[in-house]
């Protein structure tokens, strides 16, 4: 029996259930990925990201290498013709049997059902596994029998439904026989894609876990108080590699249970507060299948996409460059240009000063950030940005909007995180490094709105939308 395991974002040997099953099932296995850039480019994936892929892409080779596990690149355009190719694959290397994770954004739910119904017809099994978070989307449902859109009480739930077997993991497979086809030459494909900011992510599922396992016993305890600080590193920065499945969400979580007396929703505060983070992650996974509508590129609340959003480059340009002159929102901006990667303080700051205080529609902010995050996923920055822009589940009220100079008061006091990303303004004092009164001295920029002037216009945008 000849299997293929097919890793799309799953790319770790340990707790991996379709590379479990396909080893447990055969004698010999071969793990194929396949590269669509056309079709990374249409869903906005950032080059940083990419690159992130490839290189975890070789460390994955190597752990498959020790298992007599070759891992073969395949590429074609986009998902319309990924069915043709595994087959074609599947019939020139005579396998018997497919195996691989769910995802559950709408293109990849259709994608993942052609290829189910091409290669049955051809009788080649095809074993598909629940994986990326714990309660499979659409097994948790409210006393009514809906899909949950509020996340506390879709959090009781989960905690309510949880069992044990939940939350065992798997192992890494045993070895499988010599394999007579060679693993692609990964080098290659690292090389053409965008190393510019590769050495802020180093790769490898060992080289996370020991990374998790070291932030929860000398931070985790302090994680509550000091999370929304961005001039701390106080967060596990675990996004790129959770969401590559580099490390599965039940992995961590078990770690947590491990610095905590083994509870996930008792105990140490600062813990259970990363566990309920973890679970921000899973309600939004569950949305984006329950209401696949919002990544379609509608709100949640549908009304909203009445609003009078302003249609303004010059501003759109000034907020991605990190150039609005609000030290704040430049600071966070300029963070995710250069590291790929942006505190999550800063995102809801950020997206909320786009999306009212510019008044500019969220799906532009939505998209800068896909194109330019190294964690970007589809499901947790849509759930975000309709968090921030009061059209999503479970939102921010729209007439309670942060405002940029009071968060930065308040999280960045002494004005460090600012003046790491910001360096025209080394030199501002702290009494006015929020919002520096005359910025041209420095080198700075003018703010671009008058905050108090633009949040009530923004109010006022919302209100003139009937029943919201
Ligand atoms: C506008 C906006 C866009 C966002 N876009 C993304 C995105 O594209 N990809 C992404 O993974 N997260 C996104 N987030 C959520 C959050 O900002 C990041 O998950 C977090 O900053 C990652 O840093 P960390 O790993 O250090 O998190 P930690 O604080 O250590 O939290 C641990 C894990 O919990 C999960 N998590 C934490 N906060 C959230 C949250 N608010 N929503 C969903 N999951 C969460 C993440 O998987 C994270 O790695 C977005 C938030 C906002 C407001």
């Amino acid at each position: 029996m000849r299997s293929v395991c097919w890793f799309r974002n799953d790319l770790r040997v340990e707790d991996n259930p379709a590379l479990y099953n396909a080893c447990l099932a055969s004698k010999s296995v071969i793990g194929i990925f396949i590269v669509t850039q056309s079709q990374w480019k249409e869903h906005d994936d950032a080059k940083v990201k990419i690159n992130f892929w490839f290189r975890s892409l070789l460390k994955l080779r190597d752990s498959l290498e020790k298992l007599n596990i070759p891992l073969v690149i395949l590429e074609t355009k986009d998902y319309e013709n990924i069915a043709e190719t595994i087959l074609k694959f599947s019939q020139d290397n005579k396998v018997d049997n497919l195996y691989f994770n769910n995802e559950y954004p709408i293109n990849e739910l259709r994608r993942d059902r052609k290829v189910f119904s091409k290669l049955k017809e051809k009788d080649i099994g095809v074993f598909n596994y629940h994986d990326q978070v714990i309660h499979a989307p659409g097994t948790l449902k409210t006393q009514s029998d809906t899909n949950f859109s509020v996340y506390s009480p879709f959090k009781r739930k989960w905690f309510a439904e949880l069992k044990d077997e939940q939350l065992k993991l798997l192992p890494i497979p045993e070895k499988k026989e010599a394999s007579d086809l060679k693993s692609t030459d990964i080098s290659e494909y690292i090389s053409q894609s965008d190393t510019s900011n590769s050495h802020y992510w180093e790769t490898g599922e060992e080289f996370i876990q020991e990374k998790i396992k070291s932030f929860l016993s000398t931070k985790g305890s302090k994680y509550k108080e000091d999370r929304n600080f961005p001039g701390i590193e106080a967060t596990s920065k675990l996004s790129p590699y959770i969401n590559s499945g580099i490390v599965s969400s039940k992995w961590c979580l078990i770690q947590a249970m491990e610095n905590n007396n083994g509870f996930l929703d008792e105990g140490d505060k600062g813990i259970v507060h990363w566990v309920s983070e973890i679970l921000w992650r899973e309600f939004y996974k569950h949305i984006i299948y329950n209401f696949p509508k919002v990544s379609m590129g509608k709100p949640f609340i549908s009304n909203t996409s009445n609003i009078k959003w302003n249609i303004d480059e010059g501003a759109l340009n000034r907020w991605k460059k990190g150039e609005t002159g609000i030290p704040i929102v430049d600071a966070g901006m300029r963070e995710m240009n250069e590291t790929g990667w942006m505190h999550n303080r800063l995102r809801m700051i950020t997206a909320m000063f786009l999306s009212k205080n510019l008044l500019i529609n969220w799906q532009e902010g939505e998209k800068y950030f896909m194109e330019n995050l190294v964690d970007g996923d589809i499901a947790s920055n849509n759930g975000g940005w309709q968090w921030s822009a009061s059209t999503g589940t479970d939102a921010a009220p729209y007439f309670r909007i942060m405002n940029p100079e009071t968060q930065s008061l308040r999280f960045d006091p002494k004005g460090d995180y600012i003046k790491f990303w910001i360096p025209e303004l080394k030199d501002c004092p702290i009494s006015e490094i929020h919002m520096p009164s005359d910025p041209e001295k420095y080198g700075y920029f003018k703010p671009l709105v008058d905050l108090k002037i633009s949040r009530q216009k923004a109010i006022e945008a919302f209100q003139d939308l009937k029943n919201l």
